[in-house]
């Protein structure tokens, strides 16, 4: 059989198990009205845990560390029938897209098995520990302290913007373990178990109420050197490395992937209406929806040749800014849109007269802000690429 048909197989019959399998009450539309959201929320836990005990949430990892052992290949078929059956993409922990490769790289055995299996199957929520007062887009300034004593780290200093800080059970971190070295090198990267004593959080409110923010304080915390992943002083490239992928994970937002009930044209179609030939009836709207399925085409096609050329060990190791770039731009562009065409309905936010499917747009506008700044703020991006892509001078 050849490899094509394979996996022309491998792809009937992952089609036929999502048939099976993916929950019905998931498949109208989110935030439609009438839909209950706690139901909706268990619905999709418990599609989650189904995905899990087949290993699809991690489809490369190695099956013996919770992942189904699929080729790059298969997970693309995966995803390419996830899409085609509109499956919804439901918020993954950062273990499961940020940590999970890096530690499949640079983990010891002992962190692999103890980690791993646990990511895979979304049992342990992991929260990223980057950013601090004074360091976000200067990352490598940060000053949380940890000073090697015995066997032990000794933690002290404070993170901020810590998203699901205080319902995540681990933490990847960033600590600076020599202060006297340059400020890149002095860098470790620690896995801390939340549970630490030592550890407090504290979630942040924003002027909008209550947000997935939030600070974490570290006072005297004892992490066991084993939690070191990597070298010593080393982290900094740890930290680059699991970046690219946050920020690819962020532009591929930007594709718009039909992993809603509602797409972009479908949702113009129903609240604009359609002319005689069956278009979107206003035709400004119209004109925009179309450039925007376009451009969303053609950044899936950049992030498939990206994918070819990194198999072919071709990849400008920058691309990621270019793609987080884009993506974030693109995906504030569709919500903009999406917004001018629920008109009067897209102002709305909670209260009687208004319906979930609208205040579910509005939420969605608000939240896509934040793309242009988690992961490195877009002006960064820009500047990876003026001085690393284009060459440009300082
Ligand atoms: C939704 C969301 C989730 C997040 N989740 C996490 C998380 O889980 N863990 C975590 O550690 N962090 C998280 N962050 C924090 C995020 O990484 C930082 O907000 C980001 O790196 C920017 O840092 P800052 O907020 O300190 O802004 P600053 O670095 O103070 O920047 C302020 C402004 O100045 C601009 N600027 C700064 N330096 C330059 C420069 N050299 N050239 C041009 N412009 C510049 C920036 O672009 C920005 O507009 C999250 C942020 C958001 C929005």
């Amino acid at each position: 059989m050849s490899e094509d048909e394979a996996l022309k197989t491998f792809r009937r019959d992952i089609a036929d198990w999502i048939e099976q399998h993916y929950p019905s009450e998931l498949r109208q539309t989110p935030g439609a009205d009438g839909s209950d959201p706690q139901q909706t929320k268990t619905s999709e836990q418990n599609w989650l845990q189904i995905m899990a005990e087949q290993g699809l949430l991690a489809p490369t990892w190695p099956k013996e560390y919770g992942g189904a052992g699929f080729s790059v290949d298969q997970a693309r078929v995966l995803a390419q029938e996830q899409r085609r059956a509109k499956v919804r993409a439901i918020p993954i922990s950062a273990g499961l897209s940020l940590l999970g490769p890096v530690l499949l790289e640079h983990g010891t055995p002992e962190q692999k098995q103890q980690h791993l299996p646990g990511i895979a199957n979304g049992a342990v929520f992991w929260c990223q520990g980057y950013s601090e007062p004074g360091s976000g887009s200067d990352l490598a300034s940060l000053s949380t302290r940890a000073e090697l004593v015995g066997d032990d780290f000794i933690v002290n200093g404070q993170k901020i913007w810590t998203s699901h800080a205080d319902d995540a059970d681990w933490m990847f971190c960033l600590v600076r373990t020599d202060p006297n070295a340059s400020k890149h090198e002095g860098i470790s990267f620690l896995l801390i178990d939340m549970a630490t004593p030592g550890i407090s959080v504290s979630p942040i409110r924003l002027i909008s109420g209550p947000s997935a923010f939030c600070q974490t304080f570290f006072d005297d915390v004892r992490v066991g050197k084993a939690n070191l992943m990597g070298q010593l002083g080393q982290g900094w490239t740890l930290a680059k490395q699991l970046l690219q992928h946050e920020r690819q994970a962020l532009g591929s937002i930007g594709r718009g992937d039909a992993r809603r009930a509602l797409t972009l044209p479908e949702l113009a179609a129903l609240e604009i209406g359609t002319n005689a030939q069956g278009h979107i009836a206003d035709v400004t709207i119209r004109n925009e929806v179309a450039q925007c399925e376009l451009d969303s085409l053609a950044l899936r096609t950049t992030m498939s040749r990206s994918a070819d050329q990194a198999r072919a060990g071709q990849n400008s190791a920058h691309i990621a800014s270019m793609l987080k770039l884009y993506g974030s731009e693109l995906t504030n562009r569709r919500h903009e849109l999406m917004m001018s065409i629920r008109g009067t309905d897209g102002v709305g936010w909670d209260g009687p007269g208004y319906s979930p499917a609208a205040m579910r747009t509005t939420r969605q506008w608000l939240r896509a802000k934040g793309n242009s700044i988690e992961g490195g703020t877009n002006e960064i991006q820009r500047n990876v690429i003026a001085k690393r892509v284009l060459g440009l001078p300082d």
